[in-house]
């Protein structure tokens, strides 16, 4: 009879040390404060200059941010905004009026919020891909980040 059984990771970062880097919008792998480029609002950091850890793996690595922002901005703030003003007796300019401002304040407010909860959701399901949860003869046979 084989052993299909997979080992379980000894994960030196936990899902629960993810996710309040996550929300502290902090990098994932050593929770320093290094995302962005200080001084600069939309400026991401290629990689963290603590552990080096890169975050754009490819072109597309944060366009589940997009997704993200983009939702929490229409389900989450514009469409209760709609239902509550139109039970309130708002009217529909005054709606619309809101509506909109929502829509182009809300996404820039989570613009950095959401770049972050995405790095959080990714690892939270690959847990594996940070380099502090590899093994050490992995480490080891890495190449830098920025080769
Ligand atoms: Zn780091």
């Amino acid at each position: 009879m084989q052993n299909c059984s997979v080992k379980p990771i000894a994960l030196r970062v936990t899902r629960s040390e993810i996710v309040a880097r996550g929300l502290a919008l902090s990098c994932p792998n050593c929770g320093a404060h290094t995302l962005y480029r200080k001084g600069h609002y939309f400026q991401l950091e290629r990689a963290c200059s603590a552990c080096g850890m890169r975050w754009d793996k490819d072109e597309a690595s944060f366009l589940g941010s997009v997704v993200l922002n983009y939702g929490i901005t229409v389900f989450g703030v514009i469409l209760p905004w709609i239902v509550i003003t139109s039970l309130v007796g708002i009217s529909h300019v005054g709606i619309v009026a809101g509506a909109i401002a929502i829509g182009v304040i809300v996404p820039i407010l989570l613009y950095r919020p959401s770049k972050s909860w995405w790095l959080m959701c990714y690892h939270l399901f690959f847990p594996d891909h940070l380099p502090e949860n590899w093994s050490a003869e992995r480490r080891s046979a890495e190449l830098p980040p920025d080769e």
